[in-house]
């Protein structure tokens, strides 16, 4: 069983720590790991004093079955050494997850890896651990950036190609209903024209607002460009499709924008077939949509395969 002195998150001043270090030994006759000596990265990180932490059980992972697991891993990684003196231990390490006491994440990046020779029966091991939450958030930031539209929070042209890569495969492997609906605000430019492109900006923000509101957590709704919108709808059929972007037109019919007067929008509506490659849905919900546009606009088309179901 392995102690747990862990009192994460008290860093003393807030500063985080650099490279906690720990050393370790193992006997290969005894089960467990106990720490020989600590630096003070390593009680800032964890808590507790040098002396509280000498011959108690290292800490990776605040959560005990997760720890445990670690330290059984570096037990099987261990045998061969144990067993013969000559083999070598190339280490182990991770990264892991850990909560500070306000709830945020803490992510620590370790390595354990063996010092000098083995004495006797027993191994010495050195335990390194570095917190990268700082690079780790950065790094998610950067990819937020990178797959967000900037004016509406939501999935950007670039990552919503991405995802309907994905799922259009997913489709032809396990041929489950997937549909795409792609949105077009109807007379945007007189919106713009009539009440400049600010509040047109307003007006794109409110609709992605709609939209997040009105989506399911599977879907993906993502600013395709300008006052165009696509939504994913994973695990739906066409006429469930379509039942939805006549939900959203009404939605955004009763919406009152930052204008006067009502806002629609046009849908066009496909849900994908096995010989359907990107490129092809792309033409036909693009069609769709054209459709919906001819027919008078503030309405849903399939392109012709199912009654466009206008609603009153
Ligand atoms: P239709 O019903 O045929 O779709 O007419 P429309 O006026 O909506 O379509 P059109 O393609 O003629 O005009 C789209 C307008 O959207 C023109 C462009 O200035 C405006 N637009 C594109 N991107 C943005 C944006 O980021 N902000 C604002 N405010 N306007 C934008
Ligand atoms: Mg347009
Ligand atoms: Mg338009």
């Amino acid at each position: 069983m392995y102690q747990h002195y862990a009192r994460p998150g008290q860093d003393a001043d807030g500063e985080e720590p650099g490279h906690a270090v720990a050393i370790l030994s193992v006997q290969g006759s005894a089960p467990g790991v106990h720490i020989v000596d600590v630096n003070t990265d390593y009680q800032r990180l964890w808590g507790g004093s040098r002396e509280e932490w000498l011959g108690a059980a290292p800490i990776i992972v605040q959560q005990e079955a997760a720890n445990r697991q670690i330290f059984d891993q570096l037990h099987d990684a261990l045998n061969p050494l144990l067993n013969d003196a000559e083999s070598f231990f190339e280490g182990i390490g991770g990264l892991e997850v850990n909560r500070r006491h306000d709830g945020s994440r803490r992510y620590v990046e370790w390595r354990i890896t063996a010092m000098g020779v083995r004495h006797n029966d027993t191994i010495t091991l050195v335990l390194t651990q570095r917190n990268v939450t700082e690079q780790m958030e950065k790094e998610a930031q950067l990819e937020r950036l990178a797959t967000t539209d900037m004016l509406t929070g939501l999935v950007n042209r670039a990552q919503f190609d991405a995802v309907l890569k994905s799922e259009v495969n997913r489709q032809h492997r396990y041929a489950r209903p997937l549909s795409l609906i792609m949105l077009d605000l109807d007379y945007f430019k007189q919106i713009n024209d009539r009440h400049g492109h600010d509040v047109g900006d307003q007006v794109l923000v409110a609709l992605a607002d709609l939209l997040k509101c009105t989506l399911r957590k599977a879907d993906c709704c993502a600013r395709w460009g300008g006052e165009e919108f696509m939504l994913l709808a994973p695990e739906t059929s066409l006429e469930q499709a379509v039942r939805l972007a006549n939900k959203i037109r009404d939605a955004i019919k009763h919406t009152a924008f930052p204008i006067q007067g009502s806002v629609t929008a046009s849908f066009g509506v496909v849900e994908v077939h096995s010989q359907d490659s990107v490129k092809s849905l792309m033409e036909r919900v693009d069609n769709a949509l054209y459709l919906a546009k001819e027919e008078g606009r503030d309405q849903v088309s399939t392109g012709g395969l199912l009654p466009s179901a206008k609603q009153a």
